[in-house]
């Protein structure tokens, strides 16, 4: 053991990883970022989350929070601190099959989470990538493959196990705690650690799977014509599209998910979209929704994934913004971009009833350059887009700062989010990165490539939507 770290308290032994354990190597890092903490914790359960507060808050140490490792900034990871990672509390239950109701850890991953629930022909709409953490996800929003039908992930969840950083355990839902209820539904991840999440899954056993792969007009018209097509389309339509360069041309890589269980009914709603920009390729499928976040994407992360994101939300994406995000494919960053549909079931839900405000906008663009290109580069390519976004999505921002707080939690929200921040963690013990300035990233040298995801399918297998290289 570290000579810095005390002695674990008994309900902890074992579940301390130090620099010396052969479990150190895997834990140390995320999909992002390579860190070097003090000591790893590994709670089994909610005593020993519990117990794990109490002995790092002991320790003085700054404290990391991690479910499946994904987030973008790296902050569930530290140099020098501790880590609670709660990979060791990933129980998926059916608590209810008629009504729906499953009760998940945040440590299950989505892949985990798709196939548990697949039995019982129930689907929870959460993202793109098997291989994220429900915990990172479900505190913050979920823009998944079915959100136009089902709303984000945050908008099923119906109740949440929470531990304050004084060690006290809080079950809140509309009527018990319904301000931690509030705030742990898009701003979660700052208010304590979420155990489990009680979520109203979905009947749902197939999906219609499109996908394209189409070139875009430099004039900015494809992307354009994505965007207005998802605005007002069936809401059993969600779809994601990869923008990036190939050469001196920009194709869009394009899923379109239909929730229907005919073939026949998903062919009219993905029409449109073949007629956006010249057609590459093109398959549509009825697969099972496992096959969209399949274990295949499960892996160990090991900072594998650098790059910078950020990302902007659009209630109307406007001919300067398409042609900008076009344009910024080729231009000197190579920027790679991300459409995402939201709007539909996501904007039936009131503006204050949850802390994502953000219920009227239709399109999520999410940009992302990679190494070595870097936070300029994507700033330079991001200006552009941006000028009309209205309102940011806290789970796509890699350089989280009062800056980006306040696109996120704009206005009245933000203010109450701050308050609520304050009123349940008062020492600050689990205090956002945006509240202070960005974190100093470790990393290892920049390696250079193009997105893996930008690249055609050529296999049955959906690809996914996310605009980040993959290295496994
Ligand atoms: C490859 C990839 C694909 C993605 N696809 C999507 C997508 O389709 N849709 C979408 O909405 N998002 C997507 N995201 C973003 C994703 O939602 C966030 O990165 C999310 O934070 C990841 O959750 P995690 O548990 O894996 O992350 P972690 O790195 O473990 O956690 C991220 C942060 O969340 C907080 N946190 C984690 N667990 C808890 C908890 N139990 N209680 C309180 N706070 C907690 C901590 O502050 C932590 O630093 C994607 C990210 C990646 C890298």
């Amino acid at each position: 053991m570290s000579a810095a770290l005390a002695r674990v308290p008994g309900a902890l032994t074992g579940q301390l990883v130090t620099p010396g354990d052969r479990r150190y190597a895997q834990l140390r890092s995320t999909y992002t970022t390579t860190a070097s903490p003090a000591g790893i914790l590994l709670p089994k359960n909610t005593a020993q989350v519990v117990a794990a507060i109490r002995y790092a808050r002991e320790q003085r140490l700054p404290i990391a929070v991690r479910s499946g490792g994904h987030g973008l900034s790296g902050a569930s990871s530290n140099n020098g601190g501790l880590v609670i990672d709660l990979s060791m509390l990933s129980r998926v239950q059916v608590l209810d099959e008629r009504s729906g109701l499953v009760r998940v850890e945040a440590g299950a991953r989505w892949a985990n989470v798709a196939k548990s629930l697949a039995p019982y022909g129930l689907v929870v709409s959460s993202g793109d990538y098997g291989n994220v953490g429900v915990g990172g996800l479900a505190t913050g929003g979920g823009v998944g493959w079915l959100v136009r039908s089902f709303g984000l992930t945050i908008d099923r969840v119906r109740a949440v196990e929470v531990v304050l950083a004084d060690g006290t355990l809080v079950r809140a839902d509309a009527e018990h705690e319904p301000e931690l209820f509030w705030l742990v539904r898009g701003a979660g991840a700052g208010a304590g650690i979420v155990v489990a999440f009680e979520i109203e899954a979905t009947e749902q056993r197939n999906v219609g799977v499109a996908q394209l792969v189409v070139e875009a007009h430099p004039d900015g018209r494809t992307v354009r014509e994505w965007a207005a097509y998802l605005a007002q389309a069936p809401r059993e339509l969600s779809a994601g599209a990869v923008v990036y360069a190939e050469g001196r041309s920009t194709l869009m890589s394009i899923t379109a998910v239909v929730a229907a269980e005919s073939l026949r009914r998903v062919r009219p709603v993905v029409e449109p979209l073949l007629a956006i920009g010249k057609l590459l390729e093109h398959r549509t499928d009825l697969l099972a929704y496992p096959t969209l976040v399949p274990n295949a994407h499960l892996h160990p992360n090991v900072g594998q994934q650098r790059g910078t994101t950020t990302n902007g939300l659009f209630t109307r994406l406007d001919d300067a913004s398409a042609r900008a995000l076009t344009r910024a494919t080729t231009g000197p960053g190579r920027a790679v971009f991300q459409l995402r549909s939201v709007g539909g079931a996501v904007n039936d839900v009131d503006a204050g009833a949850t802390a994502y405000p953000h219920r009227h906008q239709n399109t999520l663009v999410v940009g992302s350059v990679f190494p070595p290109q870097g936070g300029a580069a994507l700033d330079a390519a991001w200006r552009g887009v941006a000028a009309r976004a209205d309102g940011a999505y806290v789970n796509f921002e890699s350089r989280p700062d009062p800056a980006a707080f306040a696109r996120i939690y704009p206005g009245e929200t933000g203010a109450r989010v701050r308050r609520l921040w304050k009123r349940y963690d008062p020492d600050g013990v689990f205090r956002s990165p945006l509240l202070t300035a960005r974190p100093a990233r470790s990393g290892q040298p920049a390696r250079s490539g193009q997105p893996r995801s930008g690249q055609p399918a050529r296999s049955g297998q959906p690809r996914s939507g996310q605009p980040h290289r993959r290295r496994r």
